[in-house]
């Protein structure tokens, strides 16, 4: 895929770019009260929810084209633009008749790739941008699989919405950031838009603060932020969602740094302290493999003794005193506790090598 940065375009070079409005349409006044605070506070692309998907049957599953009439009568008071979610073909077909200006594809849609086949189709020759929220479920290729659909339906201006992950384990979040995910992805395509859902990732207000920091740290390139003029009695996602003054509130309080800097006396300090710690990466492989070495030997002594690989005590002891070592270095007990998890695997996969190698084989 070459992607081009398009969303500069649109964004007018604003950062965070945001994308702001309800979770879902309900009503006129609903959308015009939020278009109206939107546009008060510079933000030009509105979501609204037209269709939801919802887990049960039976809860609210969006005004579908009724909303249209209301979107229609909100942009043309007040000239804000819309970006809704398309879940089947003809869910295109009716936003592309409406001018909806663009088009997101939710998480329970990016893991069916035969849906998202179908979207892509109906989108050939459409000239607007598609953003693609990322599956429910913590696969990349997934993710990057309904993008590159997109992508091949002739859809320049795609880009990525990162939502968290579900997770049977009940954590803080609703949805599990795995951050590591969306960046993975950004690593692959440094021009990809990458834009960040904190309000699903959270389920609940008091958490999107944090979570739209973090995104901004990592250098993501907007947010998409649900905001609601009554949250509490929302149609769906009411804990989720912000009254446009509290969103208002948490841009104003967001720190948003630069990707770099052309301060020449911060670039040498950076590459001076860069290539100390390139120097000191060497001497880390070096003191590993040295490591390594050692742990080959004691294989060999293993097997002529006829002793096994894994030794229970012998773990124990360095599970229990390496973290603590650390720590009277002042670093993170469970980083130093993981670190040496990965290098106590490493030892046993070579040792069993070294214990297997040249036995008969029995069967
Ligand atoms: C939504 O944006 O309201 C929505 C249903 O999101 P997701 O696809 O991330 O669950
Ligand atoms: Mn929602």
């Amino acid at each position: 895929m070459d992607i081009k940065p398009w969303l500069t375009e649109i964004s007018k070079g604003k950062q965070p770019f945001v994308i702001a409005g309800p979770c879902s349409a309900e009503s006129p006044e609903q959308l015009l009260a939020v278009a109206m605070a939107l546009k008060n506070n510079g933000i030009d692309l509105m979501r609204a929810g037209v269709w939801k998907p919802r887990t049960r049957p039976n809860s609210f599953e969006g005004y579908g084209p009724k909303a249209f009439e209301w979107i229609k009568v909100v942009k043309a008071h007040t000239q804000m633009r819309f970006a809704i979610e398309v879940a089947t073909a003809d869910h295109v077909e009716l936003a592309l008749k409406e001018d909806i200006d663009l088009l997101w594809i939710g998480a329970r849609t990016t893991v069916n790739p035969f849906t998202v086949q179908e979207i892509a189709d109906a989108l050939k020759g459409v000239n607007k941008p598609v953003l693609v929220k990322n599956p429910i479920n913590p696969e990349l290729a997934l993710w990057l699989g309904a993008i590159e659909r997109i992508y091949k339906a002739g859809i320049k201006r795609v880009g990525a919405i990162h939502r968290g992950f579900s997770s049977y384990q009940q954590s803080k979040y609703r949805n599990q950031p795995y951050w590591q995910i969306p960046l993975s992805l950004k690593s692959q395509f440094p021009d990809l838009p990458l834009i960040g859902d904190p309000s699903h990732i959270a389920g609940k207000r008091s958490f999107i603060q944090e979570i739209s920091q973090k995104a901004m740290d990592l250098g993501y390139d907007g947010l998409m932020i649900e905001t609601h003029p009554d949250p509490e009695n929302a149609l769906s996602d009411a804990q989720q969602q912000l009254t446009p003054a509290a969103l208002e509130q948490l841009l104003a309080d967001l720190r948003v740094s630069k990707r770099s800097s052309n301060n020449t006396l911060f670039v040498n300090q950076l590459e001076g302290l860069r290539e100390k710690i390139d120097n000191l990466d060497q001497e880390l492989i070096d003191t590993l493999a040295t490591r390594m070495k050692l742990v080959e030997k004691i294989g060999e002594y293993k097997k002529d003794n006829n002793v096994t690989v894994f030794q229970l005590e012998r773990w124990q002891e360095i599970i229990q005193s390496r973290p603590e070592w650390g720590q009277k270095q002042s670093l993170n007990y469970d980083f130093i506790a993981e670190l040496f998890k990965i290098i106590h695997d490493e030892s046993i996969r070579l040792q069993t090598d070294i214990v297997n190698k040249d036995t008969p084989n029995k069967s």
